[in-house]
Parts: structure tokens; C-alpha cells; sequence
């Protein structure tokens, strides 16, 4: 049923999960006589909500925020929030319901939930931030709590932004305690955090290869996206002896054919906060391509030819185009950081050609679960070393790969990991749902 266009990414992730899930219902009744699908696709609760804030120079700005808490029968709900122009309740539907299934990969206690609001942080100063953050939390701290709902960082929202959230968090209920995750490493965050989404997909990466006989070492990777998950896919391809050649913001592409310099993107991101174009002042043998140098219909990342790829930035950013340029030019196997960066026929180019497709849900599951350890951490008041964290990582990354390599070879199409993740996703959910009852 689809009755809004302002939802259609909400649809397109329904759809992907329920075609895939047909093999399942055929032969497991009881998903259908508990209406499993018709609750699953519903939210618990959605709730929306005014954020008015005081720019610099003292107006009045009104923005809209977003939490949608869809499912909580295997934990509290946990979930990103989204600070970006082209939130709508759409958007955070569709990321909240993508969560459930990925929550349910990682074998944590997690429960699905996603949030944000239509605020553009580019170009606004500090104060600014810390205004409409603590104003945001003026309403989302009552829905939130460390057995409840425990938000995270997505697009827009880094340790920053989580910073101010958490200050005023506590500052309205006199409580220091583990209500968001993604925390700064001195007031009870966890080491590895930061670095877990992007290190995961590349763990993934290395899972699918590993399948197939092959590695990482000395390939060429085309990474898009320049903020978190994007750096830490780059800092550990790097590590591992890949060479990442690609990464892009919302104005434009570096190609660095002897491998992105990452302290200097560091310094453009993390620190200057500006953007790609001033990669080429320290690195002029790159190429700089502006978005409107862009195939249409297409993204300049994927034109260019490499052999593994790590779609980082945002939803939809890989078409179907894209993809069988890609393909042409050698790319076997795909990683996705982002959440549903490929559209519906680009996944499907994929899967026909039989190359090693991660989904997101699947691939860049290790920045929750590595959320959950932060959780774990601040329940017990502990912190534990960058190798535990690390190590924990490695092993949930290579044991989601492992069910969705299963699932897959027990539903007869053994190398197509998008129908082994939604089903192990789903069935998790929902044997949870009908043990608990009508809910
Ligand atoms: P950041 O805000 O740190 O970085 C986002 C990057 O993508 C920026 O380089 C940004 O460019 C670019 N980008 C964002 N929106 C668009 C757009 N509409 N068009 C072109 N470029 C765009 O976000 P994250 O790295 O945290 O998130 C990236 C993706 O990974 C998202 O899909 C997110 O949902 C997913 N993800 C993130 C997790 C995390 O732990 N952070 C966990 C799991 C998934 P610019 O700088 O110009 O805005």
C-alpha cells in the first residue's frame, strides 16, 4: 500500500525487506497468523516536535524534530539522530525501520529507533549548535532514558553535537547516566565508537572476500562520503594495505590515484570543517570533480575504475547507472557504510552479477553494536582498551556475515546477502514479538 510520495523511502526499504522475505512466509504460517508484517511496518510510537532556537544575530529559527521509536521486542529502542535539511518523518521512518533488522543482526539486546530534525548545521557557528541541540533535547529528554530509548550520532551529529545534547540532558533531570551513545571519551564514551562503522564495513568487506578465496591487500577502493563512516572505511583500508582512491562531500569528488592523504582529509573534516575542494592545496596531483561535472543520472565516485567499493555518504547516492558502470569497469565486490545507499536497481545489477554485496543493514552494523559495548560500559562504570573493543568488533562483524551466509544458502540463493539479512532480521524480531504477546 502506498498512499505518500513524502514516504517513499520508507516504502523502498519496506518493499526490499517483504520481497524478501516471501521464502519465508511460505513455509512459517505462524508469521501471518500473528500479523507480524502489518505491526512490523508500524511504528510503537512516532513523535514530532517544534525546535525554535536563537541565531547569532538574536532571530527566531524554527526547525522541525523527529523520534521514532518502531520496535522495541528485542531491547530499548537505539538509533541515530539526523541533523540534515532533507530530514523529513519519511526519512527518519525509513532509517528506523532499516534499524530494527540491523539491531537484530548484531545478537545485542537492541531494539530499532531513528530521529533528527530538518536542521542544516553547514556554515552555522558554535553557539548556534549548542542552541539548537539544547533546544532539541528541551523536548526529546522525555522520551529517552538508558533502558528506554538511547539515541546515537548519524549525519550531522558527531561528538559535537552529541556533547551539547548530553550537557543539557543532564541539566534538565540532575541524571549522568548512558542516555546517548557516541559520547566523548572523558564523560563515558568507549573506545572505537567513532572509528566502528567505518572499521565494520571493511571487516565485512573482508568477510565476503575472505568467502571467496580473496583479500583486501592492494586494492583499489572508491569511497564516497567525508564524515565518519567514510574517514574510519579510509583509516582502516589503509591499515589493512587497500588503497582507497575516492571520497566526496555534497559538492564534489577527490580522485587521488595513490591514495587519499588522511591526515589531511582529518584536518579538512574533522578540524577546518570545510570543504573537499581545499584537498588539492596539499595534495595537486589529485583530481577535484564539482557535482556539477557529474554524470547525470550518477555520481562521480563510481565512474572511476577500482575493484572494491564503500558507498559512505547518504541514501540513494549509487544508481543503477552507477552501478553497471561500476561493474563495467571491475569493481566485485561492494560494502555499504551508508544506510541504503544504492537504489532498488542498482541492487539489483549487483546481485545478477553474482559479485559480494554487503548490504548496509548488514555492513555497517558495527557502529550499533559497538554502541551497545558503550551501553555495556557506562551500566558497569567501566571503560574497556581499544583491543577489547576492537576485537569485540571483528568477532559480531564476522558472525553477521556468517548468518547472512546461512540464511542465504538455507533459502537456495547462497551468495545473495541481502535476502540472508532480512530474513535473519526479521525472524529474530518477529519469534520476539510473538513470544511477548500483542503488543
Ligand atoms: P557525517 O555527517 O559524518 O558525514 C556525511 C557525509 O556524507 C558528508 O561528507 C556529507 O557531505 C555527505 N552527504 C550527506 N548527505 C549528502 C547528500 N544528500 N548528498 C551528498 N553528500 C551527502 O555522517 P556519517 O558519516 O555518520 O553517516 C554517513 C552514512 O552512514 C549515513 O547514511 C548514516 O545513516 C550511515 N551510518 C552512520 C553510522 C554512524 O555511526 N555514524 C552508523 C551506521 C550508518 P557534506 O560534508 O558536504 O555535508
Amino acid at each position: 500500500k502506498q498512499s505518500s510520495p513524502a514516504q517513499s523511502e520508507f516504502y523502498q526499504a519496506t518493499e526490499e525487506v517483504l520481497e524478501c522475505l516471501r521464502p519465508l512466509f511460505e513455509h512459517h504460517s505462524r508469521y501471518h497468523d500473528h500479523g507480524i508484517i502489518e505491526r512490523i511496518v508500524e511504528p510503537e510510537r512516532q513523535i514530532m516536535f517544534r525546535v525554535s532556537w536563537l541565531d547569532d544575530t538574536g532571530k527566531v529559527r524554527v526547525n522541525k524534530g523527529y523520534r521514532v521509536q518502531f520496535n522495541s521486542a528485542l531491547g530499548p529502542y537505539k538509533g541515530g539522530l539526523r541533523f540534515h535539511p532533507s530530514v523529513t518523518s519519511g526519512t527518519i521512518k525509513f532509517l528506523g525501520f532499516e534499524q530494527i533488522f540491523k539491531n537484530a543482526l548484531t545478537g545485542l539486546p537492541l531494539g530499532g529507533g531513528k530521529g533528527g530534525a530538518d536542521f542544516d548545521p553547514r556554515g552555522r557557528s558554535d553557539g548556534e549548535i549548542m542552541r539548537f541541540c539544547q533546544s532539541f533535547m528541551s523536548e526529546l529528554y522525555r522520551h529517552i532514558g538508558p533502558t528506554c530509548d538511547v539515541p546515537a550520532g548519524d549525519i550531522g551529529v558527531g561528538t559535537r553535537e552529541i556533547g551539547y545534547l548530553y550537557g543539557h540532558y543532564k541539566r534538565l533531570t540532575g541524571r549522568y547516566e548512558g542516555i546517548l551513545t557516541g559520547k566523548g571519551l572523558a564523560w563515558g564514551g568507549s573506545l572505537g565508537r567513532k572509528e566502528a562503522t567505518g572499521y565494520g564495513a571493511v571487516y565485512f568487506a573482508q568477510n565476503m572476500l575472505a568467502a571467496r578465496g580473496d583479500g583486501l591487500d592492494g586494492k583499489r577502493c572508491l569511497v564516497s562520503g567525508a564524515g565518519n563512516v567514510a574517514i574510519y572505511t579510509i583509516e582502516k583500508l589503509h591499515e589493512l594495505g587497500a588503497r582507497p582512491i575516492t571520497c566526496s562531500d555534497s559538492r564534489g569528488t577527490i580522485h587521488d590515484p595513490e591514495g587519499i592523504d588522511l591526515a589531511v582529509l582529518k584536518r579538512l573534516k574533522e578540524v577546518q570543517r570545510t570543504s573537499l575542494e581545499h584537498y588539492l592545496n596539499e595534495r595537486p596531483r589529485a583530481r577535484y570533480i564539482p557535482v556539477c561535472d557529474y554524470p547525470s543520472g550518477g555520481h562521480g565516485v563510481w565512474h572511476i575504475p577500482a575493484d572494491v567499493a564503500f558507498p559512505c555518504a547518504t541514501q540513494n547516492e549509487l544508481t543503477g547507472a552507477d552501478a553497471r558502470v561500476m561493474l563495467a569497469n571491475g569493481v566485485r565486490c561492494v560494502s555499504e557504510g551508508a544506510n541504503m545507499p544504492s537504489t532498488k536497481e542498482a541492487v539489483a545489477c549487483f546481485l545478477d552479477a553474482g559479485i559480494a554485496y554487503g548490504p548496509g543493514k548488514a555492513a555497517n552494523a558495527g557502529g550499533v553494536a559497538t554502541s551497545q559495548l558503550e551501553m555495556a560500559q557506562n551500566s558497569s562504570m567501566a571503560q574497556w582498551p581499544m583491543e577489547k573493543v576492537d576485537q569485540k568488533l571483528r568477532n559480531i562483524m564476522a558472525n553477521i556475515h556468517q548468518q547472512c551466509a546461512t540464511t542465504a544458502e538455507e533459502f537456495g540463493d547462497p551468495s545473495n546477502l541481502v535476502l540472508g539479512a532480512n530474513i535473519t532480521g526479521f525472524r529474530k524480531v518477529a519469534d520476539a514479538m510473538i513470544e511477548q504477546g500483542l503488543s
